[in-house]
């Protein structure tokens, strides 16, 4: 016999968190599924050595004051421990597991046209029938691991970040080979870099790695800082990336008299984060002379710090390989300086390949580099991909997958035509990597909530994103790429890491105007989705 429910959420991250939270304060019956073993979404799975946030706090979690009252982070940028202690607690405020089915995989949901519900399969065979059902799945919770030759083979440890072991994995004396070098890279890099008996880096492209300047909080320092945290949410929802105190200048870089323009990429640098990348000039992401300007301060910032002259051009080359904060920025404590110690190796696979993986380790071009381990910080199959894993079946009976072959549409990156009473939240074409995490768990969250209330005062049962809003959307994308410099790199934000992945702006650089979008569609009473 199938559950029934309002609503069935997917995903136990910030989103559904939020989601079942209020969709149960609203009277709704609500269920929360995740393949999981508990609360947290990405930082129950991101568990790898370094695993840390790069928002900071208090904007990187909840702004419900039954919440915050009593948490104090120790950090400005909290690791994976602390942000998992931290779920457990809003699970104890908020009550939320006894809503939750955890080791959970959802594999196949189809609609169920006569009844206005989607039938809803687990992996293991749990079935649910859900009126609505609410993607919460994240933009990183499809791990990509490339193709490479022998992978099976290696005999030591061999994990991709997001799928850490639970119980650790140590690195002391070890050594340790670490492909990729995004964020996961950058952060697994330094920590195996400090006890690790040899770190090979395999780098395909250097990261552009900002200072993030972590600070340690005492409990009272904390407290005390909570009289402003009204204020600070209330900032934090304005914002134009969902972080208080990041607001660019709205003036071009360019056209600033340098000494001023110095001072203020000097203040960002010091204050750290994102500071720099996000909170100097509104135009470094979109005029390339502005740009230059941001890349050169980092380039010569860098280079200062690496000993070895041959290292400069790899990790901080003179000519910027693509636009600078392009490509999301990670942040590092000590990323450069790993490169100047003698157990760190970076191998530069601009000039060599892997050729395969062995059973003890990767054989390039020229040579076999013998490991203990090996780290796949490979990223993920962005945005879209914890969806289209889904056997998700459209009125029409093809899959998600399938209709978005020739690249995703959605309406608000909320709605899927063809997909009624599917609602996405931090998904495609949605600001989602633009946002703060917890900022768009709560705004976008209560867009969701105030419109299945305003369906069901009005006793609607069925929304579905119509093509032509979704053809508008796209060609808004579209628009909005084309104003940026974020086509000329091979991102993730264009799912440009993925082989034969349609290139595209998966994610909506304005938050602020997104939300004039949504909010416009709700005054009009959901402009742009057929409702009945
Ligand atoms: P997630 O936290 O991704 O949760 C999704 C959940 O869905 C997962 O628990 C997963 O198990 C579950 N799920 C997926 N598919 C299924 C299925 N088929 N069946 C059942 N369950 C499923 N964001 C920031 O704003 N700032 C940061 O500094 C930042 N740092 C990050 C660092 C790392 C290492 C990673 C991976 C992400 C980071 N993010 C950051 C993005 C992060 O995803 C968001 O901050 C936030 O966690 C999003 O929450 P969510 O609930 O939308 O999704």
């Amino acid at each position: 016999m199938a559950d029934t429910v309002d609503a069935l959420i997917i995903g136990a991250g910030f989103s559904g968190c939020y989601q079942l939270y209020r969709l149960r304060q609203s009277g709704f019956k609500v269920k929360l599924y995740d393949a999981g073993t508990s609360l947290g979404g990405v930082w129950h799975w991101n568990c790898y050595p370094g695993a840390r946030v790069d928002s900071h706090v208090p904007n990187y979690e909840f702004s419900m004051p039954e919440v915050w009252r009593d948490w104090c982070w120790s950090e400005r940028f909290p690791g994976w421990e602390e942000l998992r202690a931290y779920f457990e607690h809003v699970d104890k405020r908020l009550d939320l597991s006894k809503d939750v089915r955890f080791n959970s995989r959802i594999i196949r949901a189809e609609f169920d046209e006569s009844g206005r519900y989607w039938s809803v399969t687990c992996q293991d065979g749990h079935q649910t029938n859900t009126r609505f059902l609410l993607s919460c799945v994240g933009f990183a919770s499809k791990a990509y691991i490339p193709e490479f030759t022998g992978l099976g083979s290696f005999k030591g440890p061999c994990h991709h970040t997001a799928r850490w072991p639970q119980h650790g994995l140590s690195f002391s004396d070890k050594r340790v080979g670490i492909i990729g070098t995004g964020a996961s890279g950058v952060q697994v890099i330094q920590e195996a870099s400090e006890d690790a008996a040899s770190v090979t880096v395999f780098q395909r492209t250097p990261m552009i790695a900002l200072p993030m300047q972590q600070r340690h909080y005492s409990e009272a320092q904390y407290q005390a800082w909570k009289a402003e945290f009204p204020k600070i949410f209330q900032l934090r929802d304005a914002s134009g990336g969902g972080l208080h105190d990041i607001n660019p200048d709205r003036q071009a870089a360019w056209s600033v008299p340098e000494e001023e323009r110095s001072a203020k990429f000097e203040a960002a640098w010091r204050e750290g984060g994102f500071q720099f990348w996000s909170g100097t000039y509104s135009d470094i992401l979109s005029h390339p002379d502005s740009n230059r300007l941001a890349y050169e301060f980092w380039r010569d910032k860098t280079r200062a710090r690496l000993e070895d002259p041959v290292l400069h051009e790899k990790l901080a080359p003179y000519e910027p390989l693509h636009p600078f904060g392009a490509k999301r920025p990670s942040l590092e404590q000590h990323y450069y300086e790993c490169f100047n110690q003698n157990n760190v190796e970076l191998v530069d696979l601009k000039q060599t390949r892997i050729e395969a993986i062995t059973p003890d380790g990767v054989m390039l071009t020229d040579r076999h580099i013998d490991l203990d381990i090996l780290v796949l910080a490979t990223g993920f199959d962005g945005s879209s991909g914890g969806l289209t894993r889904i056997d998700l079946r459209s009125v029409k009976g093809s899959s998600i997958g399938e209709n978005w072959q020739q690249g995703v549409r959605t309406w608000l990156g909320i709605g899927v035509p063809d997909f009624p009473n599917l609602l996405m939240l931090y998904g495609p074409q949605s600001p989602t990597a633009f946002w703060n995490g917890p900022t768009s768990a709560e705004v976008q969250g209560d867009w969701i909530v105030d419109l299945l209330c305003w369906m069901r005062k009005k006793r609607l049962t069925r929304i579905e994103a119509s093509h032509s809003a979704a053809e508008s959307w796209n060609d808004h994308m579209e628009e909005l790429a084309a104003s940026t410099l974020l086509p000329q790199a091979d991102s993730w934000y264009m799912g440009a890491n993925i082989p034969g992945k349609t290139r595209q702006l998966l994610h909506h650089s304005g938050v602020q105007s997104y939300l004039r979008h949504c909010e416009e569609c709700r005054l009009k009473g959901y402009d742009g989705f057929d409702v009945s």
